[in-house]
């Protein structure tokens, strides 16, 4: 199996995307993720996972804390600027929650403390135990194929 069959297969599974943020030495740093799921609920932990060419690896490593941002649907640029997609960098304003930056008008913010983490491959696993956590009402960002978005319609 090649590597692009695999991700291919990986795309099918539909997902929302998260920003993760973290601040490191005074400096808040983002990266859009939706490598994101919900793990126990006593305690109630989540996970994250992130590859090892990202900066965010050892900012999480330094500080063993991290917060998820939720998109919603309107935040679609938020995801590029964080993925590095955008031709040029726009400035992006936080708000704060225990003490981290996280995303305004996000459909959540959620802090966590890491639990854990495990080194997958290519890939570092953390486990975050949550700490504190805003939910709003909206429509998710979604993510299919490699793509913004999924046109099904279940009518
Ligand atoms: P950088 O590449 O340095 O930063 C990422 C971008 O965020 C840069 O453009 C930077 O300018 C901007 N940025 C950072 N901090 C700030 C700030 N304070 N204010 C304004 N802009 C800022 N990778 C994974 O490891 N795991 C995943 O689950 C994952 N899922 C993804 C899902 C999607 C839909 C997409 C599009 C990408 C995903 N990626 C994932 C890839 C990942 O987002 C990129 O590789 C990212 O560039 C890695 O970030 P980095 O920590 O190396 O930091």
């Amino acid at each position: 199996m090649d590597d692009r069959e695999f991700r291919n297969a990986m795309g099918k599974f539909a997902t929302g995307v998260t920003v993760i943020t973290t601040l490191c030495d005074g400096e808040v740093h983002g990266m859009t993720a939706n490598a994101f799921m919900s793990v126990s609920l006593n305690p109630k932990l989540v996970l994250i996972s992130v590859g090892e060419k990202a900066r965010m690896l050892e900012k999480i490593r330094e500080t063993g804390r991290f917060a998820v941002n939720i998109l919603s649907v309107e935040q679609r640029e938020l995801s590029m600027q964080f993925a590095g997609q955008l031709k040029e960098n726009r400035e992006v304003s936080f708000d704060w929650l225990s003490g981290l930056p996280v995303i305004p008008q996000a459909l959540v913010n959620l802090t966590c403390n890491v639990y854990s983490s495990y080194e997958a491959g290519d890939h570092t696993l953390y486990v975050g135990e949550v700490v504190e956590l805003i939910t709003r009402e909206g429509e998710p960002l979604t993510f299919f194929a490699g793509k913004y978005g999924i046109n099904v319609s279940l009518d």
